[in-house]
Formats: C-alpha cells, sequence, structure tokens
C-alpha cells in the first residue's frame, strides 16, 4: 500500500553511521531508522549474537518457559524503576500493553470505570487503532473512526490543562517525556513533576512512552531519569533491539496487578532471537563510557549547530532536545529541506511536526561523522533555494 513516498534512496548495506544504496552511493545516516540503529549498522557484536541465537533457538511459543526472556527482563529490571516486563515486536504493541495495564490496574482495584488516559496534542503512540485514538493527530486518525474511547488530549508542558482534564474516569496519563514525531518537544520539569504528584495525590498512573526518548538516546538509559520522576509503567522499543523488532512494556508489580495469567499475550514477543539481539545491544550499553560518550557527542553536535544557526538564519531558528535527539527548528518547511539534504547531499534526517529537522544519529557515532554532519547541512543550507524565495 502506497502509505509512504516513494523514495529515490534505497539502501542496500550498512556499515557504521553510513548506508549503502544500489550503485554503491553513500549516505551518512543521521536518522538510524528512527531511532533505532543505536549501534549504527553492522555492528559485529549484534551481527554475531543474532547469527549464533538463529543457529541455536530461533522461536519457542510463550508457552512454554523462557530462560533468555527472563535474563533480559531480569536485566531491565535491574536497571529501572519497573518490577516486571512484557515483551512485544514493536512500540505501538509496547504501548498497547501500557494501556492494557493501566485500564486493568483499575478494574482489579475496585474501579472499572476508571479507563481514560489524559494525553497530549501531537503525541505520536503508534499505529493500531489504541494507540492512534491516544494522539489528536488528524493525518493519523481522519477515516478510521470509530476510535477507541478512553482518551482525551491536553495541550503538551500545560499541566493545569492536563489537571483540569481528570474526572472519575481517569486512568492516568500517557505522555512522551520527548515528543518525538510531534517535533522534538522538550517535557519541562515542572510538566512531568506535576503530573507524577497530580498521579500520587489521586492514585492514578503516570504512563511514560520512551518508545523514542529512551534506551540511551538522550545519555542516560531513560529519559525520566534525568528528570528525577519515576513512572509507573513504560513503553519501550525503538533503540532496544538495535533494528532487530522489539519492543517492551514495564511495570512496578503494584501497576500490573490486574495483568494475571490470560489477560494478555504474543506470538513472537520476546523469542529468543529477539532476546539475544537485545542482550547484545545492552551489553554494548552497559559498558562504562556509553552513556557518557551519547552525552558528550549530543553536547557537541548541538554546539556545533548552534554555532552554524547564525551563519544561515533566514533558514534554521534553534536547536532543541536531549543527547543525540535533536531537534533544529526551521522558519521554513523541513520537509522539503530534508529531502534536500537527502537528494542532493547524501545526508538523512527525518522532518517531525512543527517543521522541525530530526537529528538522531547511531549512538556510536564519532566526531569526525558530527564535523561531516554539520558541514555538509552548512553547505546544504547555502546552496538551498527557499520554495519561498522561488
Ligand atoms: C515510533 C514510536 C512509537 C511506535 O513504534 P512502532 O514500533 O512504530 O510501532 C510509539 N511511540 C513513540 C514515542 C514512537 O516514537
Amino acid at each position: 500500500m502506497p502509505v509512504y513516498p516513494r523514495c529515490a534512496v534505497r539502501p542496500v548495506r550498512g556499515e557504521g553511521c553510513y548506508l549503502f544504496g544500489e550503485d554503491g552511493e553513500r549516505y551518512l545516516d543521521f536518522a538510524s531508522g528512527i531511532a533505532v540503529n543505536a549501534l549504527g549498522h553492522g555492528h559485529p557484536a549484534l551481527v554475531k549474537a543474532i547469527a549464533d541465537q538463529a543457529a541455536t533457538l530461533m522461536h519457542v511459543s510463550n508457552l512454554y518457559g523462557s530462560p533468555q526472556g527472563e535474563a533480559l527482563a531480569r536485566r531491565l529490571v535491574d536497571l529501572t524503576f519497573a518490577d516486571t516486563v512484557f515483551f512485544t515486536n514493536s512500540g505501538a504493541e509496547a504501548v498497547e500493553c501500557a494501556i492494557k495495564t493501566a485500564r486493568r490496574f483499575h478494574y482489579a482495584d475496585g474501579h472499572p470505570e476508571r479507563h481514560a488516559l489524559i494525553t497530549f496534542n501531537n503525541a505520536f503512540h503508534g499505529r493500531t487503532l489504541g494507540t492512534i485514538s491516544a494522539t489528536s493527530q488528524p493525518k493519523m486518525r481522519d477515516g478510521f473512526e470509530p476510535l477507541l474511547p478512553g482518551f482525551a488530549q491536553a495541550p503538551f508542558n500545560d499541566l493545569d490543562a492536563a489537571l483540569a482534564l481528570v474526572d472519575e474516569h481517569t486512568a492516568g496519563f500517557l505522555v512522551e517525556p520527548i515528543q518525538g514525531e510531534g517535533g522534538v518537544s522538550v517535557g519541562t520539569r515542572a510538566f512531568l513533576h506535576g503530573l507524577r504528584a497530580a498521579c500520587d495525590e489521586r492514585g492514578l498512573l503516570l504512563v511514560l512512552d520512551e518508545v523514542q526518548c529512551g534506551y540511551g538516546r538522550t545519555g542516560t538509559m531513560f529519559y525520566h531519569e534525568q528528570l528525577g520522576v519515576t513512572p509507573d509503567i513504560m513503553a519501550v522499543a525503538k533503540g532496544i533491539g538495535g533494528g532487530f523488532p522489539l519492543g517492551a512494556c514495564l511495570a512496578t508489580s503494584h501497576a500490573a496487578k490486574g495483568m494475571v495469567a490470560g489477560t494478555h499475550g504474543s506470538t513472537y514477543g520476546g523469542n529468543p532471537l529477539a532476546m539475544a539481539a537485545a542482550q547484545a545491544v545492552l551489553d554494548v550499553m552497559a559498558e562504562p563510557g556509553f552513556l557518557p560518550h551519547v552525552a558528550a557527542m549530543g553536547e557537541r553536535l548541538r554546539g556545533a549547530l548552534e554555532q552554524m544557526i547564525p551563519n544561515h538564519d533566514h533558514l534554521f531558528d534553534h536547536v532543541r532536545g536531549a543527547g543525540l535527539m535533536v531537534g533544529l527548528k526551521m522558519k521554513t518547511d523541513a520537509r522539503r529541506f530534508v529531502a534536500h539534504l537527502r537528494d542532493e547531499h547524501r545526508v538523512l534526517t527525518v522532518s517531525a511536526g512543527e517543521n522541525v529537522v530530526r537529528i538522531l544519529p547511531p549512538l556510536v557515532v564519532e566526531e569526525y561523522h558530527i564535523a561531516e554532519f554539520v558541514e555538509t547541512l552548512s553547505a546544504a543550507a547555502r546552496v538551498y533555494v527557499d520554495a519561498a524565495d522561488d
């Protein structure tokens, strides 16, 4: 189905921070499959782990015990606030599990009427019927009605508006601490602490969607760690498998108290091949220098972009984000500029809402990649003919 526009970039091979097309042409990949290829392309430890596991045991049903799943879940529990984990194959499924866990908590708690989650304008939680019901974006919702009831939207970073929506049907809040697709909008400390406090006061659940901003992307394992805000439930995916399709829903045992035998399931979720990929990713991320490297490269990238902006201030407005989740806000159509970068300069980025160029390099990016990126971006800006100037 032609749900994505056709694109002349057709990669057939990857190596570190570069992709190669059918004719051998090279692209600098600062999109990482939208924050997925955390270790870049062809990372030897990840490749070997997948090859070895494929030869040993690829898939078994979740009807049987899983030493591989238990081992990864144990590691995630040790790393986070969570006591329990459910593995999925994608981000949307991780969010679906989070929504079900939140609803089922209140059901098990004797309040089945508390089924509604408060979500936020410009949020993105996936493309299933449940997750599009959680967003306010018409382009994702139009024509798919009737959508799932039980969601209400407030403006992002507007605590008072969110609290004003709380009523006897509210189960909790579902929020990206940094909105990705919505335009790399960073949730403020006051906003996220305010949501947490409201949850504590009213027995609601704070559900964080860290599918994009989590898993090392911002220089800590999860972004909420930097804010000192702890969720009850969290959806994770994208970087977790380094390119192997995997997601996870993490929760405290309290929040997950409704998720008993038979309430949820997945045929593929958490199969041994996925677990091997995730173990390899975690092994690399657990090396002592890994997260500090992400933070340092993030600062370097941001600094270089900020220095460049005044030279092209007719095009660029400001830089935002955290770590290696960076948004370059444009004064013009970002989608068109991203295509220009891609087609004329062989640099891959992703456009995001509100005219933002989303910059998501592999977390193993080095200084010379950043220098190459910013130089090319600057060269591209110099020759770019804005549609408005045509
Ligand atoms: C990408 C994304 C999702 C959906 O993940 P899929 O793997 O595409 O289903 C959900 N939430 C956020 C914040 C995302 O960035």
